[in-house]
């Protein structure tokens, strides 16, 4: 019997940058695509990357560890980074061999966040790293129970578990490890307007706006949530009122990659529909520091950087973040109308509050105007929920492929 999976071969592992945003890269013979994990420990801050197998190159290279990772450890079945400083993965890339380079390369970009953030990171991370340790355990278990079972070279189970290392054919838990694997990925967080007290406008069909996106957000959700790339979460999931500035902190709290605000709009002309999309407008920008501060939403930078390099910093990372925005509405709006009619110059620029978060990428989507009886109809129906939900995830994969295209070619 074959191993389920050959030894992943890792031939070197490099960490570079300067603290603040830092790259680390792993070159290996076969893919390596690890579970990642951000803890916070006895020991302090840690990565910890658990491959499904782990071995060794006979002469592995392993570069001096720089910037924001002071060391590295290779365990048996992991490597655990130690960092200097709370850092954030920012993205995951896993690129197969190409051209002269013939391995495998898997790279995290990671970046300063605050302690806080970090944190809160960790304690997510948490419950998956607990679920994928005791999932690893029960595999292992149900594997030195099965019967004709080859002793393979596969790593060793976590030393708690105290198990011997044999995973079956088909070992219990696989697929729920490597569902975990996958919620390594981008962070959509998807956020239905008003809500509770507030019901936003008032169908033709007598319809509230509060209710027409939630059921929008949440056909969105699952649809999205089928793709193993990304992780979805709401702002709300039922009828309540969230204020505007938690909507844009959960955001931010969950490692947001885009945030997607979803309205339905109204007009005192029956005869006005179709889909918008909105990104932040000049004035709307002007606000982002203010507001950024009054509610603590902090850039990642060091304690003790300057305070005129962190302005500049600072003011980077706002316009990346709007261009960011704009590169997802332009990706949008082709997409929406895919799906039904549009509002003429349906890419606009507004002072919207949920679009104020720093270094979150932001859009707010009027899915189609609740004044009108054809679009209030479409909103309703289960086809055109369907419709406007495949647009949007669309528009989300042509943005991440045009991401990763970008930081691949670097
Ligand atoms: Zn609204």
């Amino acid at each position: 019997m074959t191993p389920l999976f050959s030894a992943a071969q890792v031939q070197s592992v490099g960490v570079a940058g300067d603290g603040e945003f830092t790259r680390i890269t792993i070159t290996s013979q076969n893919q390596f695509r690890p579970n990642v994990f951000l803890r916070d420990t006895e020991d302090g801050l840690v990565i910890e990357m658990v491959p499904e197998t782990f071995q060794l190159a006979a002469a592995p290279f392993f570069a001096e560890p720089t910037g924001g990772v002071f060391a590295y450890t290779l365990d048996t079945d992991r490597i655990v980074f130690e960092l200097e400083q709370p850092m954030m993965i920012m993205r995951e890339i896993d690129l197969p061999p190409a051209g002269t380079e013939q391995l495998y390369r898997y790279i995290l970009d990671l970046s300063g966040v605050s302690l806080a953030r970090f944190q809160s990171a960790a304690r997510r991370d948490g419950t998956r790293y607990a679920r994928f340790e005791a999932d690893r355990y029960a595999a292992a278990e149900a594997a030195s129970l099965a019967p004709q079972t080859a002793p393979v070279t596969l790593a060793e189970t976590p030393p708690s578990a105290g198990q011997p290392e044999t995973p079956s054919a088909k070992p219990a838990g696989f697929g729920a490890l490597m569902k975990m694997a996958a919620q390594q990925r981008r962070v959509i967080v998807i956020d239905p307007g008003h809500g509770g007290k507030d019901p936003g406008a008032i169908a033709v069909t007598g319809d509230e706006e509060a209710d027409i996106v939630l059921s929008a957000s949440l056909k969105l959700k699952s649809l999205i949530e089928q793709d193993a790339r990304y992780v979805v979460k709401l702002t709300r999931e039922t009828d309540v009122y969230v204020e505007h500035e938690d909507r844009v902190s959960m955001a931010r709290d969950w490692g947001a990659d885009l945030f997607i605000s979803v309205h339905a709009d109204a007009a005192g002309k029956p005869t006005v529909r179709g889909a918008s999309v909105y990104t932040i407008s000049t004035r709307g920008e002007a606000r982002i520091d203010r507001t950024a501060k009054r509610f603590g939403w902090d850039m990642p930078f060091e304690d003790g950087t300057p305070e005129e390099v962190s302005d500049i910093l600072q003011d980077l990372t706002v316009r990346e973040t709007k261009s960011n925005s704009e590169i997802f509405a332009e990706f949008l709006v082709p997409e929406l109308k895919q799906a039904g009619p549009l509002l003429r110059n349906t890419h606009r620029r507004q002072n919207f509050f949920v679009l104020l978060a720093p270094d979150v990428p932001a859009v707010l989507v009027e899915i189609g105007f609740l004044t009108n009886r054809d679009d209030a109809r479409r909103l309703k129906s289960e086809r055109g929920r369907r419709k406007s939900a495949e647009a949007i995830k669309r528009a989300i994969d042509a943005y991440f492929d045009r991401q990763d295209l970008l930081f691949a070619s670097n």
